[in-house]
């Protein structure tokens, strides 16, 4: 997973850039990078760093920015070298110069990357230089562009995209600029990646500083809330499929044709609600915040059966921070248990889902939980957590609120038991690292130390997000884009993580 995000019409836009990208630093912090156009000297700025958004860019290189025109990344890495040389090269934004100068960006992940890649190197000559799946999109979009004959018209733009479309099968956000002409932006045909549209006034400033500008700011990100920070508002998110492109002279064209024409169900991915999106942000229309608190009243209602059948009797709903936090108080309201915060998170410690290797998440969770025991001792624990993945992190926390003097613990999540990995953007990567996939429920809770184990129900998922349509492949092992090619990438996604 990671963050994308993308301004235009601003002489500020390399700073909004940054701005927005420390806003999506939780979809990423292995490496950060900025690209911007320079409308008066024709020229591209580049710059990318492994490490966190604050310490890739100083003031000193932010400051070397020029343009009205920026797009920017955080970056967190699915598959990849980890040699730091070649991981380096692996950071977004990425370009190339024929037929135009292109910079692109995407959050998420193409399943047939191999395919293309050969494609790529053995039909259309070309020589790759990363491993990362944008470098082959950027390929074939500029051949899509080169076919097409793309000038300065966005009938032509968009079959270059849809040419992509065809060939890329994944889900991601593309953001990218094309040199000289404009800013662009395109959604997988599912939509299962999110992206977000935003506009604003330029203030008077703005103006005085850039004298042919168009009176109107865009801004593109994974989330609204960069949006929110940054003052813009919300236009939309856009459409699985769409195209969209802002000119030079500051129009905005757009097309949402493909997926609609080629009936495609909107997919967009469950797990930004459960887990992964900032909990300010809207996301189709629906807030993360207000769907975390409807996690929480819907399990309550799973729950209270439990209950009133005297199955289980907490006295206390404790939140494993910091996700399920804000479904633990709803969940502590609906069934009428005090909420108690006595896990204590430390803060500078990494998520440990984020963590690349079995050892540095062990690690990390001795590190950044402590159980308060004076509130613990003697009591019946009801903990709630996001989802359960691999489940070491979950055991680890479930033999420290033990430790500390717990009677019984009962292990809750938002989510239901997650058995197939994902190919989509989100490090699932393997069947055997994830403890649901080949266990039966009782097994997994016996495997986590629980005394009783409830996840939420699909269809309490379903309505809490407010929508029928969505992703929810790793859960159901029901893939709305064709996985034939998985294979090959599961074993690579593997060898890097060796
Ligand atoms: S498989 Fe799961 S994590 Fe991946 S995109 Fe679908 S819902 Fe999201």
């Amino acid at each position: 997973m990671c963050g994308v995000v993308g301004v235009f019409g601003t002489p500020f836009s390399s700073q909004e850039a940054y701005q927005g990208l420390l806003l999506l630093q939780h979809r990423g912090q292995d490496a950060a990078g900025i690209l911007s156009f320079d409308d008066d000297t024709k020229e591209f700025h580049h710059y990318k760093d492994l490490g966190l958004v604050s310490d890739v860019f100083r003031p000193e290189i932010l400051a070397g920015f020029a343009g009205q025109m920026s797009i920017g990344h955080t970056r967190y890495a699915t598959v990849g070298p980890k040699n730091p040389i070649e991981s380096k090269r692996d950071i977004q934004p990425m370009t190339i110069n024929y037929p135009h100068g292109i910079g692109m960006v995407h959050n998420g992940n193409i399943v047939n990357y191999f395919e293309l890649k050969k494609y790529v190197q053995e039909e259309k000559r070309r020589h790759l230089f990363t491993s990362n799946d944008l470098e082959v999109l950027l390929n074939i979009l500029s051949d899509g562009i080169k076919e097409k004959n793309v000038i300065n018209q966005f009938d032509q733009f968009q079959e270059a995209v849809k040419f992509l479309f065809e060939k890329a099968q994944g889900g991601y956000s593309v953001l990218g600029i094309l040199a000289d002409k404009g800013l662009f932006a395109f959604r997988d045909p599912h939509g299962i990646r999110p992206l977000i549209l935003g506009e604003r006034d330029l203030t008077e400033e703005e103006k005085k500083l850039h004298p042919k500008n168009f009176g109107k700011s865009y801004c593109l990100s994974s989330e609204s809330n960069a949006l929110n920070f940054l003052g813009y508002e919300v236009v939309r998110d856009l459409a699985p499929g769409e195209i969209l492109f802002i000119d030079k002279s500051g129009e905005l064209f757009s097309s949402t044709d493909y997926s609609k024409k080629n009936q495609i169900t909107p997919k967009p991915c469950m797990f930004e609600w459960v887990y992964f999106a900032n909990p300010e942000s809207v996301l189709e229309g629906r807030s993360v915040y207000s769907t975390r608190l409807d996690f929480g009243i819907n399990l309550g209602e799973e729950i209270r059966p439990y209950i009133e059948s005297g199955e289980i009797s907490p006295d206390i709903v404790v939140p494993v921070p910091e996700t399920s936090r804000v479904a633990a108080i709803s969940l502590s309201e609906t069934l009428k248990i005090p909420f108690r915060e006595v896990l204590i998170k430390n803060r500078y410690i990494q998520r440990s889902f984020i963590l690349n290797t079995q050892e540095s998440r062990n690690r990390a969770v001795q590190l950044k939980l402590t159980a308060i025991a004076s509130e613990i001792r003697g009591k019946n624990v009801l903990l709630l957590d996001d989802s359960i993945v691999r489940g070491t992190t979950s055991k680890r926390i479930i033999e420290m609120v033990k430790e500390a003097g717990a009677l019984e613990v009962y292990f809750a999540t938002t989510c239901p038991p997650i058995k197939f990995p994902c190919y989509y953007g989100i490090d699932f990567p393997d069947p055997k690292e994830l403890v649901a996939s080949s266990r039966t429920h009782e097994e997994v809770r016996e495997y986590l130390g629980a005394d009783k184990l409830i996840y939420l129900s699909v269809a309490a998922t379903k309505k809490s997000i407010g929508r029928e349509n969505l992703c929810m492949s790793c859960i159901d092992g029901c893939y709305p884009v064709d996985i034939g090619c998985a294979k090959k990438f599961q074993d690579m996604r593997n060898l890097h993580r060796e």
